[in-house]
């Protein structure tokens, strides 16, 4: 079959080596930084070439194929020379979907993924035989090998879809796109936005694109660069033909003269960016025939994903909740937008040249008390410091936390939706939310 380069020692280039060698290819791993040791065993077990802590440029550049991680830049020397040797270079989902037949279900979008991927899997898995893969779990091509769905759900970032050739979901999702990962698309918005819309690229009319209607973002970008897909749009402000609107508390989507009428009120996922997220999820199962029941009861029984406006605890009729995955403004917007109670908002961290703007007035209606936590808070304290009554600043979680407690009453809430990257305290997202957690655990 050739010979198989993997950089990225991590989930998806594991996964790839182990499906690779199956497949016949003389696989190669290599990673820059240290290779987790579960997965150096794994390497090892099944008699895997591999190295870290380097790049051996006389083992990668004689490549038929190199899987990249999508963590790796294309503007790193060795990409860019495996580019200039005329090396096909691929991301983990265009190889694993070579190897499989199954249905497909592509999810993309600045934000909502994961918990419009998690929805969507768990209606499906109700009737049908599915697998949840992507940026999510275990990888896809490990799924593709050990595993027998016939349909899968993917998460797919913006960098996953800059290295695919022929990859092409049945039914695409774009949740919204803004500004988010520009470092990456040197700072031109226009061109993160074609790298979300590669997920159409491979589709025909016999493919569906499923995408929100109200995201003037995606509404342009269609209308000058129209695709080939079925369009199936979702909007919480207008009626629409076919696919599914908002219609007073119920969700009505409609294929092909079939429609399904959700109520809004069994939804247990809170928020109108929720609502947008279970539209297209359900979207998805009607096209799949899911019955209306099964839909109905599996939107009221989703227990949401870890992270996203995850509710912690009550303590003293103080509501803890957890959005440690609110990386960025939008996502930020949304978690104020639902906020119902007066609200102590804990922010920051590593800021990626956000614009606050959008947040003023929900934070002027909402907001009583202001904490930042990162290392630099300068930005806060100034575009924030007229705006509430108290304004603090910390580097350590437990203390947030502490002072969250001291200054809430009963009826109030306190939200960690940092709305920036989490690298400058902590080791992910996953560390800022579980630290929040335990603290508010330990009051
Ligand atoms: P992603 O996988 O795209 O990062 P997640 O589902 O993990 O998306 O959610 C990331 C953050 O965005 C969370 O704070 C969540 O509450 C918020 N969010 C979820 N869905 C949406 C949406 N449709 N629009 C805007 N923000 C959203």
């Amino acid at each position: 079959m050739g010979r198989l380069v993997i950089l990225g020692g991590g989930e998806s280039g594991v996964g790839t080596a182990l499906l690779g060698k199956e497949q016949g290819y003389d696989v190669f791993v290599s990673d820059k930084g240290v290779i987790k040791e579960k997965y150096k065993q794994v390497l090892i077990h099944n008699e895997i070439e591999w190295e870290d802590e380097k790049h051996s440029e006389d083992k990668i550049l004689n490549a038929d194929i190199v899987m990249k991680s999508p963590g790796i830049p294309d503007k790193v020397p060795l990409v860019k020379q495996i580019h200039d040797k005329g090396i096909l270079v691929v991301s983990e989902i265009e190889f694993a979907s070579k190897f499989t037949s199954a249905t497909i279900v592509g999810i993309t979008g600045s934000n909502g993924k994961t918990t419009t991927a998690s929805l969507t899997h768990h209606i499906l898995k109700q009737e049908l035989n599915v697998g949840l893969a992507g940026n999510i779990g275990d990888s896809f091509a490990k799924q593709v090998l050990e595993e027998n769905f016939e349909n899968y759900v993917l998460e797919i970032s913006s960098f996953q879809l800059d290295d695919i050739v022929d990859f092409k979901p049945h039914i695409g999702v774009i949740t919204n796109i803004t500004p988010d990962h520009l470092d990456r698309y040197n700072y031109q918005f226009e061109r993160y936005i074609a790298s979300k819309f590669r997920i159409t690229m491979n589709q025909t009319k016999d493919d569906y694109l499923i995408y929100d209607a109200d995201d003037t973002v995606i509404v342009n970008h269609l209308k000058n660069n129209p695709v080939q897909s079925t369009l199936l749009p979702f909007s919480l402000t207008k009626k629409i033909g076919n696919g599914a609107y908002l219609d007073d508390n119920n969700i009505k989507i409609t294929i092909n003269n079939n429609q399904i009428i959700m109520p809004t009120t069994k939804l247990t996922l809170q928020g109108k960016h929720n609502m947008k997220n279970a539209m297209a999820a359900s979207t998805v199962s009607h096209l799949l025939r899911i019955r209306k029941q099964t839909i109905r009861e599996s939107l009221g029984n989703f227990q949401g994903v870890e992270h996203r406006l995850e509710h912690v605890l009550k303590i003293n009729k103080v509501q803890y909740i957890n959005d440690s995955k609110a990386t960025n403004v939008n996502a930020t917007y949304y978690a104020l937008e639902c906020a119902d109670t007066p609200t102590v908002w804990i922010v920051g961290g590593e800021d990626k040249g956000n614009d606050y703007e959008e947040l003023f007035s929900f934070v002027n209606e909402k907001v009583k008390a202001i904490i930042c936590l990162g290392v630099d808070n300068e930005k806060l304290m100034k575009t924030f410091g007229g705006m509430v009554d108290v304004i603090v600043e910390t580097q350590f979680m437990s203390e947030a936390v502490k002072i969250a407690y001291k200054i809430t009453e009963a009826g109030d809430s306190v939200l960690l939706s940092p709305a920036c990257a989490s690298f400058d305290l902590f080791e992910s997202y996953e560390d800022r939310g579980r630290q929040f957690k335990n603290a508010v655990r330990n009051l």
